[in-house]
């Protein structure tokens, strides 16, 4: 007999949209069909959408900041805040700081993620220092083990690669058959314009989204994408704000280049103009990340690239950090100017409901559109497909029930991260997550988050950017 059936299912994939059962045995789909027969458990799914767990292939857990900043989620509630929005597997970054194994580093995230995950996880891992031993000896040996992807910076003054390493992490990727992640910025205007506005006495929150324009964004992303070309690999632009990086990843791809590009929804949702907060005020700081939101134009833009195929994913970087916190957003040193103040806002939980709402209430982008950047992409460029991101046999049982005519006002209060606010505070959506189903287990139930900690490390194998994903 099966463990769980779940009846009357309107099941949407990235490719199809049907109504069946599904039945599950041992944490993963054995039956779709008619009828899958007697169960254990029951689920009726009348009226609601059966779509693959969300995969947030972008998420910043735990990841240490320095002396005096810390970031809002641990793995415990970064992971619970995840399945209860729809989400069951994360991916989080593993942190090299400077002078560091990629052995050790991988050890310690694996240390801290330990018996406190709700949802399954997988690292990517930063590479802040690829000396010859790490790019020639660790990185081989990691990606053997399923560390199959990695990031890289552009900018930041602790993370930062200049042309020179980043064209021999290239060189690696492609040796390996790794997928880089690119933060595309370009650290020496960043740095020009840092330093023209704070002369000018301009200093406020806002400012950041001026020191970091387009074209910074822009120009980057052009140098990310010859430096793939000359190194023949395959590459993911991360994080991409408007049309001027998506121009230069529409004329990479319409050349052939295997170049992938993330987007978020803090370029649907948000705008620079948020950043000014009440009147310029510190208000402001509760939005600043980087790349920052841009303007209406840039949302429009983002949409004909989440509908075009200029983007293949769409992950949250959630990156949180409390807002009434000394250690947080009101970083003492964050008041007398926007650099100090720590880039990243939460998402991990608003991800899905604001692309459903936003994407498929509004009709702007197909409920199988949906599932291809949020779910099944991902795990193809990741190294798991078939095993996640998808509703079909074999696969793990990984399962999200939507309520596609439901309406929520987003607010902190109902939020499951650490953090103490929600940059999305007031926006009404249509459609919800109202149960998270993790290989074969309700973890979420209408909002509330049920069991122990169960989630699994999913060792991944080479991403389809490299056999045609
Ligand atoms: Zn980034």
């Amino acid at each position: 007999m099966l463990d769980t059936a779940i009846r009357n299912a309107t099941i949407i994939t990235a490719g199809d949209r049907y109504t069946a059962q599904i039945g599950i045995k041992n944490g993963r789909i054995t039956a779709i069909a008619e009828d899958v027969g007697p169960a254990a458990e029951e689920i009726d799914a009348a009226g609601m959408w059966v779509m693959p767990g969300g995969i947030d292939a972008h998420v910043h857990l735990e990841q240490p900041q320095g002396e005096d900043v810390v970031m809002a989620d641990g793995f415990e509630s970064g992971t619970r805040s995840a399945a209860a929005g729809g989400t069951t597997m994360v991916m989080p970054f593993a942190l090299q700081q400077k002078g560091q194994s990629l052995r050790e580093v991988v050890e310690a995230y694996h240390a801290a993620a330990r018996g406190k995950c709700y949802v399954d996880c997988s690292f990517h891992i930063i590479i802040t220092d690829p000396t010859p031993s790490v790019l020639g000896q660790e990185l081989p040996a990691l990606v053997k083990a399923g560390y199959t992807s990695f990031k890289v910076f552009m900018t930041y003054d602790d993370m930062v690669l200049n042309d020179a390493q980043l064209l021999d992490v290239f060189d690696a990727a492609r040796r390996e058959r790794a997928m880089v992640m690119v933060h595309a910025e370009g650290y020496d205007a960043i740095r020009y314009m840092t330093r023209k506005l704070e002369e000018a006495g301009r200093t406020a929150p806002y400012y950041h989204a001026a020191s970091r324009p387009e074209s910074v964004e822009r120009e980057a992303t052009h140098r990310a994408i010859s430096h793939a070309e000359l190194t023949d690999v395959p590459i993911m632009i991360v994080h991409v704000s408007g049309r001027e990086p998506m121009e230069q990843i529409q004329w990479a791809k319409r050349r052939g280049r295997n170049v992938y590009a993330e987007t978020c929804p803090q370029y649907i949702a948000l705008t620079a103009d948020d950043l000014k907060g009440l009147n310029m005020d510190f208000e402001g700081a509760k939005y600043v990340c980087s790349p920052p939101p841009r303007d209406a134009d840039s949302q429009t833009a983002i949409w004909e690239g989440l509908r075009d195929g200029t983007f293949d994913i769409f992950s949250s970087d959630h990156c949180p950090f409390r807002f009434e916190d000394p250690m947080g957003k009101s970083l003492e040193r964050g008041r007398t100017s926007f650099r100090w103040v720590p880039n990243g806002i939460p998402g991990v939980e608003t991800r899905l409901p604001l692309l459903f709402s936003e994407g498929i209430s509004k009709g702007r982008i197909s409920a199988e559109r949906f599932v291809a950047l949020t779910a099944t992409n991902p795990a193809r460029l990741f190294g798991m497909y078939p095993q996640k991101g998808t509703i079909a046999i074999g696969a793990d049982a990984d399962l999200t029930l939507w309520d596609p005519a439901r309406k929520i006002t987003i607010s902190q209060s109902l939020m499951h991260h650490a953090c103490d606010y929600t940059p999305y505070e007031g926006m009404v959506v249509t459609g919800w997550p109202v149960r998270t189903i993790l290989r074969g287990r309700t973890i979420m139930l209408d909002g509330e988050v049920t069991g122990t900690p169960a989630g699994a490390y999913v060792d991944r194998g080479i991403s389809g950017a490299f056999g045609g994903a």
